[in-house]
């Protein structure tokens, strides 16, 4: 089926647009799978670091786990950071059927969001017992995508609509033999 990359900061809302999506493709009669990066990274690899080296060991092995779903015929969200060029490339180089979402939100958005208390734990003073070190966008680098297929904005429209525009990329990008395949059928 297809597998999409979501990619963007910490906070940006990979995985709000993707549960909502699963929501609506649900509804229509699809299969789908959210790879939610922080779950599934704190369930099957809890020893890999925030390391560049770790955290591209972990797309690897979330995107092997998204193809394994693609292959049953499940739509896959994979909703992780995703920070380095690389490593999305490679991912889209692995499988035909990948498709690279730039989740963008601004920075002052995302401070104030600041939902899981990331952004304040990073902007703590040097040398504070509880500083994040490797928060990316903060203190790791994050190198948007050069190519994306898609890019929603958050910090400019609201989860419904980017929800919205996410369903209908989606539709428009879905090889025609499976576009009727979830098509629930009314009796
Ligand atoms: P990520 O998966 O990118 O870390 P989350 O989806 O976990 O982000 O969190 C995003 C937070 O921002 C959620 O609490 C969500 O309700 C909120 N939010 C506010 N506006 C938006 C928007 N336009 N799109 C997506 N999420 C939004």
């Amino acid at each position: 089926m297809i597998l999409i990359q979501l990619t963007g900061l910490s906070g940006a809302g990979k995985t709000t647009l993707a549960q909502g999506a699963k929501v609506s493709l649900e509804k229509q009669g699809y299969a789908v799978e959210v790879i939610d990066g922080d779950v599934y990274r704190q369930r099957l690899w809890p020893e890999l670091s925030f390391s560049p080296t770790d955290r591209q060991e972990n797309i690897r092995r979330l995107s092997y786990l998204g193809g394994l779903f693609c292959k049953q015929g499940i739509i896959v969200f994979i909703a992780a950071i995703n920070p380095y060029e690389s490593v999305r490339t490679e991912v889209s180089s692995l499988y035909p059927f990948v498709r690279t979402v730039y989740v963008h939100c601004d920075l002052p958005t995302l401070l104030k969001r600041d939902t899981k208390g990331l952004y304040a734990r990073a902007l703590l003073p040097e040398g504070h017992p509880d500083k994040l070190l490797n928060l990316t966008g903060i203190n790791a680098p994050y190198e948007p995508p050069t190519h994306p297929h898609l890019v929603l904005n958050t910090g400019l429209y609201t989860a419904e609509q980017c929800t919205y525009e996410l369903v209908s990329y989606l539709f428009s990008t879905l090889p025609s033999d499976v576009k009727n395949v979830g098509t629930k059928e009314v009796s």
